[in-house]
């Protein structure tokens, strides 16, 4: 007999990688959080939209463009996008992934951030700065959920490939890559330390 896996989703994730991550993961979290202090129009928003955190999202949501830093983690993602592409097997005749968005999250305790999706974009991921000791991870969730309708449950011990819904660790200093209309979430966050991330989408141009 045989049985196939078909349809997969992917999910890609990898540490940032040289030279010296940890000297430019430090920098983006002085950054995020000088972000945080000067952003007026991004903390205005994010008491609304983000309740209890920050994000740049609405305000300053292309950081590769106005700082070296995140320039040069859009150089580093880069290398990590194509490597996904190539694994997917996307064909992109003649076309290329680019980073059209790149903003920074903070979220203290409780902070949530609902189920999404990232319209417009081919491939999203999010690049961990700082993750506190049982911070919240992200929560992916399974496209087909809507098909699924009078199907039984899956075990509560089943194996990663077969759940409805996967809840991937944060950690710092590593990134993680998806299709951008992969559903996620980031469920409340129950570490006391502030989260901090950097989002971002790549488009196909
Ligand atoms: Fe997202």
């Amino acid at each position: 007999m045989a049985i196939r896996a078909l349809f997969s989703t992917q999910i890609y994730t990898a540490p940032l990688g040289s030279p010296r991550p940890a000297a430019l993961n430090q920098q983006l979290l002085l950054e995020s959080l000088q972000l945080r202090r000067d952003d007026r129009a991004g903390r205005a928003w994010s008491r609304s939209n983000y309740p209890g955190g920050y994000t740049s999202y609405n305000s300053l949501c292309q950081l590769q463009r106005i700082s070296p830093s995140f320039a040069q983690l859009e150089l580093r993602l880069a290398r990590h996008v194509a490597r996904f592409a190539r694994a997917l097997e996307l064909d992109l005749r003649g076309r290329r992934l680019a980073m059209t968005d790149c903003w920074v999250n903070i979220m203290r305790r409780r902070v949530v951030h609902g189920l999404h999706l990232h319209p417009l974009a081919t491939i999203s991921g999010t690049y961990y700065v700082r993750t506190p000791p049982g911070c919240a991870g992200l929560k992916f969730e399974d496209p087909r959920l809507e098909r699924f309708m009078a199907a039984p449950p899956r075990r509560v011990n089943a194996r990663m490939p077969n759940r409805a819904w996967v809840t991937l660790p944060a950690i710092a200093g590593q990134l993680v890559l998806f299709e951008s209309w992969l559903r996620h979430e980031v469920p409340p966050n129950p570490g006391a330390g502030e989260r901090v991330s950097v989002s971002f989408n790549f488009s196909w141009f």
